[in-house]
Parts: structure tokens; sequence; C-alpha cells
């Protein structure tokens, strides 16, 4: 088991994203290996105890670890600035790990109003049900969330840059009122990725992703992600809210977690809840995100570049009302964007009010012919739906209001094709 403690932290995100966390002088193949194994041989059976005991790290069975998702893993932790990572089935397990490794059965969350759909109903409905209860503040007004947190508050979640409401978080606002109480901050940064953005540097203490974004880039798997923090053992050592890293855990020998010198929130995801509920990546999905990893840098520049350039052209156009995309200038996040984001680039996602009804919003759509009607994001190609009747098609109408989803909104991915063929696309749709 490794803890994807880096050395090459000084080398650039574009070399690691390429090379870390894997030695292919001893392996001789230039491609991670897919290693399609479900449990692993020991030496002796005094290895075997070792590795079960944890005084020695080493591969037991592939729900707990596997060599390519290792190095998945350390590319990851180090292109965050973290100290370790674990892969997940997707990034709604990914996210399930990351609050119920803090909380339990009458414990709460505090949750932004501005999130992902599935987390929403996963944090709202699911966990509820498990006894833990979500709360929700505005992430575009912090004046509340302190008198919000109690002695069970476990843990903060927001998206830096929310999907699919373009709103982007004051992070070191946030993270500075969370340290006061010495409650964990979890960012989802799956849409600004670690490439336009590291939460770490402004005080966060773990990191979600969905892989099947961005990251693996190619809209061909499903994956996920939890990153911990440098020294964040010290924030949960002998801290009350986090008794359950301090005190003996019977399921493993009365191992206490805070007594082992291994990044302790990952440790336990890995060694209890991974363990337990089994929602690990597969290889060869992890395999395939590695290739998608390794263009990350290049593709996420030219779907900022490519998505501005969309962004001023809608904004230019006599059938548009309205433009949401935090690399304008005069986008309502664009302070944020610059303090935040990697040369206040903002990802492919951009969505516009149309000029008409719902019924010729949904026109629009249907008018394209480059861009797919899907509901993804963070593919190479470009995607375009419409919210209200499709992801969020469950809300009333008052709460479609409360969110900001209009009847004659469209959402954008931009895609990596050439700009002038997507311009071209939307003009016609768009209409005179
Ligand atoms: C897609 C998405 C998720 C969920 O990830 P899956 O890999 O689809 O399970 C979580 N957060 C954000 C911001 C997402 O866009």
């Amino acid at each position: 088991m490794s803890t994807n403690q880096s050395s090459n932290k000084k080398l650039g995100k574009q070399t690691n994203a390429i090379h870390f966390g894997y030695d292919k002088d001893s392996q001789q193949t230039m491609s991670v290996p897919i290693y399609q194994t479900t449990a692993y041989a020991f030496d002796s059976s005094l290895q075997a105890s070792n590795r079960f005991s944890l005084q020695e790290l080493g591969n037991i069975y592939s729900r707990l670890t596997n060599p390519t998702c290792d190095v998945l893993e350390k590319r990851l932790s180090v292109l965050e600035g973290g100290a370790a990572s674990i892969v997940t089935a997707s990034g709604s397990a990914a996210l399930f790990y990351a609050i119920t490794n803090l909380a339990g059965s009458g414990d709460n969350v505090l949750v932004a109003n501005k999130i992902y759909g599935g987390s929403t109903t996963l944090l709202f409905h699911t966990l509820k049900r498990f006894g833990i209860k979500a709360i929700e503040f505005d992430i575009d007004d912090l004046s509340t969330l302190e008198s919000k947190i109690d002695s069970k508050t476990k843990a903060i979640f927001f998206e830096t840059l929310s999907n699919p409401q373009i709103a982007v978080a004051d992070i070191e606002a946030l993270t500075s009122i969370a340290k006061k109480h010495k409650v964990i901050t979890i960012a989802d940064n799956t849409v600004a990725t670690p490439i336009l953005c590291n939460p770490f540097k402004h005080g966060v203490d773990v990191i979600t992703h969905s892989l099947s974004k961005y990251i693996s880039g190619q809209g061909s798997v499903l994956a996920g992600a939890v990153i911990e923090r440098e020294g964040l053992n010290e924030l949960i050592k002998d801290n009350p809210r986090y008794a359950h890293f301090n005190e003996p855990d019977s399921s493993y020998h009365g191992l206490v977690y805070t007594s082992v010198p291994l990044p302790n929130y990952t440790l336990r995801i890995r060694i209890a809840l991974l363990r337990d509920i089994g929602a690990t990546l597969s290889a060869f999905n992890a395999w395939l995100v590695i290739q998608g990893l390794e263009t990350l840098a290049l593709r996420i520049k030219k779907h900022s570049k490519n998505a501005l350039k969309i962004a001023k052209f809608l904004a230019s156009h006599p059938k548009v009302e309205s433009v949401s995309y935090p690399a304008l200038e005069s986008d309502r996040y664009h302070a944020l964007a610059k303090k935040y984001f990697y040369k206040s680039y903002s990802s492919g996602l951009v969505s516009f009010v149309y000029k008409g009804s719902e019924e010729e919003t949904r026109k629009v759509v249907d008018s394209t012919s480059i861009f797919s009607i899907v509901v993804n994001i963070g593919d190479t190609k470009s995607l375009i739906v419409h919210p209200a009747s499709t992801t969020h098609s469950q809300l009333s109408e008052s709460e479609l209001k409360e969110v900001g989803i209009l009847p004659n909104l469209i959402r954008l991915s931009i895609g990596i094709e050439d700009f002038k063929d997507l311009k071209e696309d939307l003009e016609e749709a768009l209409g005179k």
C-alpha cells in the first residue's frame, strides 16, 4: 500500500501527469501495465500476516489496492499537491467515501447550494436514510455559514467551479471559517481540474474528483478519486469531532488510525470503507484514466480557450440575453476566477439564456449538428443540453427559479474541435 508520498513535486504538472509514479526501467514497458488480478501472492505466511497488520505495506487483494490504480493515485496526489489519494469506481462513490469517512448517524455536513445534481441526491436524500443530515448553505453569501456549524458538524462540502451553475467558490473565505472550528473542508474539483485550480493551496483539506469528466476526457469511463492534503493528520489528531480516528477500531483489531504514520484520512477509507463497501476502480478503467491524464493540461487549456471565444461570440449575439462564463470580465464570478484559476481559464462549461420561449430554446438545441445532445461534461466533443427539461426536470417551477434554471437556458460543454466550426454551428442554430 503506497502512501503516494511524492519526491518529484518540483517537476511541472505536465511532466508529472505523464511520468510520475511509474518506473519504466524496472517494468520495461512504456505504457503502464494493467494488473488484471483479483489477488496477490505472498512470499511467506509471515509476509502475509505483516501486510494484514500494516507492518509491511503491500498488495493483498484488489478491492484494497492494485498497482495500476496505484500509479493513477500517485499522479493525482502530485498534481493536486496532496499527501495521498484513493481512486474509486465513480465520482459519486468518491463523495460517498469522503463524507462517510467523517460522518455517521446523528452527525451533519454543511453543503453548498450550487453543486452537481447527483451529489445533491446523495447528500440530501440517500445519506439522510443513514442518519446523516445535510444542511445547505449559500456559496455566494458565506455570512451565515459559521452559524450553521455545531458540535455534530463533520464536514463542509462545496464545488470549486460548480456543475452546472458555473459558480466559483471563494475558497479562502470558506476554509478560514472551517479552520476556526477545526472542521474538515471537502472540495469537488472535477470541473476546474488540478490544472486550473489547486484547492489545497487555499486551505482545503480533502479534494474529490469525478475522473469521468475532463481528467479521462473522452467520455469513455467512470471513475472517481479522494485526495487528502499534507498535514491533515494534525487536524484529526485529538480532535473531538473525529473521535473515531482517535479511538480503537474494533473492526481492525483495535487499530487507532492516528497512531499510524501514514495519511490517516485516506488510510481509513482504504482499510475500512473500501474493504467493506468495495466501490473500487478496476485496473482497466484506471489505465484508461491514465491515458487521459497524460493530455489533461493540453485539453483543459484548449477547452477553456474555445469556451471563452464561444462565450464572447454569444455575448454579442442579438438572440442571446445573457451568458455565464467566469473568464468573461462581465461575469459575476470573474474576480474569483482571476484569484483561483490559472490565467482565469474556466473550463468548457458555458451557459446562456436565449431570447425566446422554452419551445424556441429547445429548437436551438435540436438545430445544432456538431454539438451532441448529452448531459455529460468534459468530453473532447462539444455537448449541448436544455437543463429545464432534462437534468433539472424533477424540480418545481419555484425551485427552478431559485437555482437559476430558466426555461430558456442552454448549457454547453465546449469541446476541443475547431472554434470556427463550433461558432458556425451555433450561429446557424440561433437563427437571425
Ligand atoms: C459527474 C460529477 C460527479 C459524479 O461523478 P460520476 O463519475 O459521474 O459518478 C460529481 N461531481 C461533479 C461536479 C460532477 O460533474
